[in-house]
């Protein structure tokens, strides 16, 4: 249906009239385009639409899912060979594959075992089902949680609900001490990381920390299960790694620098990403035996789980050994990397990113967002070809070991780092493009309005209207721009990027239903038959980034919007205000005077280029956008977001250098992060000084888009 709609606009256009496209897409104006301009990128879009194809896309993700592709594995490999192998065949440009050698355990043996009061091994494996050949593999391998500590230990089990710092505090308050237990944690909806689960138990002296999957987050309680609807089965394992990445990410021998060959690495015992403490994953099928045969008190009302049962925090009867041998191999991993060359300003660039390696087979995470790359790399390779470059590069990004560490684009960014940051427009990540129907972003303010721009261009598959009226359907918000989260936490690629090189981020997906998360369900049986039947997302989402990509690069004026900015931070002054305790501790008023100088500067910015696209637009037609007219505003604009990078980066996490943004430890989204751990730990002095640091920064800003201003003058 979707295809042959666009075999139809190939037609209207080859005959020089794209006349359903742009009755589709309207006259709306495209940030940093004149009038005249914002039309020929609209033709130019109507082809890259053109060319994007389900059935090509459903090909690559068939390939992509066939086996297990994780992170070390020869499989992902052979992946990275066929990324690049595709790269060039499309035409793309200084096509590169990458080696670092990172830390990567693999599991030698993993076991938990019920010794008291009942003898029980927990399978610690799926199930297979009749209508899914992947779901019988036999190379899935042992099931383990990434970057586990190895042990042998014995101890009586407690359940700590979700194991967040409130929850240990609940048992203690009880008097149950977690210390040299054995806790059992259900995973958490909304998501928070199981990192932040390992790091607390950790804290409070756990001796080895059981992850389960509980029905009621992503099971039969949400509504049918795979193989008949797409929730997670009995006996669904969530995998997954505990790195403290939030402290560090990347590669935990080299902190701070790329693990290129000859790289100094320092030992694992000093590693401040590498947990100390033992975790497994489980299902709720062998998680059940341990939770029925807990003692102690029943547990509160909120921790009761889907389970029909009465959940008991402990301890009691129950004694568990829990054992888990690591190999601590130190392994290859691999980054692919290929350009579509700007024609006119090679030298500036915006990067397009999403990661290979996936838990199993990968349906959502990560091929889905890997088939939606290699069919915009065929596309954007064509046109290139056939003479359709953008003025600026593309560059396009296989990652690897994303599910470790964000591994390989944290050491690609370190590696490159002089250049990326001179050079880059934006980094633009699609990790899972599809899971279901509804959109959904994160992005730095500056670039909300770029982005909106492109979905109100942009067709939804189901409702036949844009895909940013569907998404207006399910939030409730005042302008499209509030649609898009500006609020960065972490759990991707796009972390180098902003936090360590303070360049503009968006990261995208298409949501759904999705109880299978990390699972050997996650597969290409899942997608056809509930996430993306037909791939119709999937190729829609290489259309948003496309078109996203394309306007970056071929804009008269980089698209950022830092009055919008200005506005979402004055938004966190005010939040930072409301907090207990700062009133009579912390005086706000010489910050939120930087931000309103910072607000009225961009404001006047944005009206001198307005009024400069109207005199081109109004002037000698197109060849009165003269070339250069706007390239030292690009310059400055291009640095603006390093005026919020500070060099020793935030206290006790100086890797992570942006102010405005560092995730918290449960990878959820920490705003003015050097002021607002101050303030939590009642440091007033360090939230004081950290505020002069950040005003500093919001004058730095003011500075450079007066200077911009000027410039158009
Ligand atoms: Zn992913």
């Amino acid at each position: 249906m979707r295809k042959s709609l666009f075999r139809h606009a190939v037609v209207l256009t080859a005959l020089g009239a794209p006349v359903w496209t742009l009755a589709w897409q309207g006259s709306d104006p495209i940030p940093g385009f004149s009038a005249s301009r914002a039309a020929s990128q609209r033709t130019l879009e109507a082809r890259l639409v053109a060319e994007l194809d389900t059935e090509t896309t459903g090909r690559f993700f068939r390939y992509l899912t066939e086996e297990p592709h994780p992170a070390g594995s020869e499989r992902n490999y052979q992946l990275a060979e066929y990324t690049r192998d595709r790269f060039i065949e499309y035409g793309l440009e200084n096509v590169d594959l990458r080696r670092y050698d990172v830390y990567l355990p693999f599991p030698r043996s993993v076991s938990v075992r019920m010794t008291r009061p009942v003898e029980y091994q927990a399978s610690l494996k799926e199930d297979g089902y009749p209508v899914d050949k992947d779901s019988y593999a036999s190379e899935v391998g042992i099931t383990y949680v990434g970057m586990s500590a190895s042990g042998d230990v014995t101890g009586p089990l407690v359940y700590a609900h979700s194991g967040n710092p409130e929850d240990y505090d609940w048992l203690e308050s009880q008097g149950i001490d977690p210390r040299g237990k054995i806790a059992i944690v259900r995973y958490s909806v909304p998501y928070s990381y199981r990192g932040f689960k390992a790091w607390e138990a950790e804290r409070r002296g756990v001796k080895a920390l059981i992850i389960y999957s509980d029905p009621m987050e992503d099971g039969y309680r949400k509504g049918d299960v795979f193989p008949d609807g797409p929730w997670g089965p009995e006996s669904h394992i969530q995998r997954g790694a505990i790195s403290y990445d939030f402290i560090v990410p990347g590669d935990p021998l080299t902190p701070g620098w790329a693990s290129v060959e000859g790289a100094r690495r320092i030992p694992i015992e000093e590693a401040r990403s590498a947990p100390r403490v033992m975790a497994v994953a489980m299902s709720w099928r062998d998680a059940k035996p341990l939770l029925e045969n807990l003692g102690g008190p029943v547990a509160p009302h909120d921790w009761q789980g889907g389970l029909p049962i009465t959940y008991h925090v402990g301890p009691g009867a129950a004694e568990v050994q829990v054992q888990v041998d690591m190999d601590d191999q130190v392994r290859p991993i691999w980054v692919v990397t290929g350009e579509v060359r700007g024609s006119r300003e090679p030298n500036r660039r915006v990067v397009l990113g999403n990661h290979r390696d996936a838990w199993v087979y990968g349906g959502v995470d990560p091929s889905s967002g890997s088939a939606t790359l290699l069919d915009l790399a065929r596309v954007l390779g064509k046109m290139a070809r056939e003479g359709q470059r953008p003025d600026r590069t593309l560059t396009l990004a296989s990652w690897d070991a994303e599910e470790m560490h964000l591994t390989g684009s944290t050491e690609w960014g370190e590696e490159l780092a002089e250049s990326l940051a001179e050079e880059t427009i934006a980094y633009l990540n699609v990790d899972s493009s599809t899971s279901g129907p509804d959109f959904t972003a994160v992005a730095v303010a500056s670039l909300s309005p770029a982005l909106v721009s492109v979905l109100r261009d942009v067709r939804d598959p189901n409702t036949r209207g844009s895909v940013l009226d569907a998404w207006r359907r399910l939030e409730t918000v005042e302008e499209d721009v509030d649609l898009v989260d500006n609020e960065l936490g972490s759990g991707s690629d796009y972390t180098v990027f902003l936090n360590y090189l303070g360049i503009p981020v968006v990261d995208m997906t298409f949501d759904g239903p999705y109880g299978v998360y990390h699972s050997q369900y996650d597969n290409y049986y899942w997608m056809t038959h509930f996430g993306d039947p037909g791939f119709r997302y999937m190729t829609t989402m290489a259309e948003v980034w496309g078109r996203l990509a394309l306007r970056l690069a071929n804009a008269e004026v980089y698209p950022f919007d830092f009055a919008l900015y200005a506005d979402r931070v004055d938004g966190f002054l005010a939040a930072l205000e409301g907090q207990p305790g700062v009133a009579g501790n912390l005086d706000l008023s010489a910050a939120k005077e930087a931000v309103a100088v910072w607000s009225r500067e961009a404001v006047q910015l944005n009206q001198a280029i307005e009024s400069e696209m109207t005199r081109q637009d109004g002037g000698a037609g197109q060849e009165a956008t003269a070339p250069g007219r706007f390239r030292e505003v690009n310059e400055l604009l291009l640095q603006a977001e390093k005026a919020f990078l500070l060099e020793d980066g935030i206290p006790g996490r100086p890797w992570f250098k942006h102010v405005l943004y560092a995730p918290r430890f449960t990878y959820a989204a920490m705003s003015l992060p050097g002021v607002q751990e101050a303030v939590d730990e009642r440091d007033w002095e360090r939230a004081r000084s950290q505020l002069a640091l950040l005003t500093e920064r919001f004058q730095r800003m003011s500075e450079i888009l007066r200077q911009a201003a000027t410039s158009l003058r």
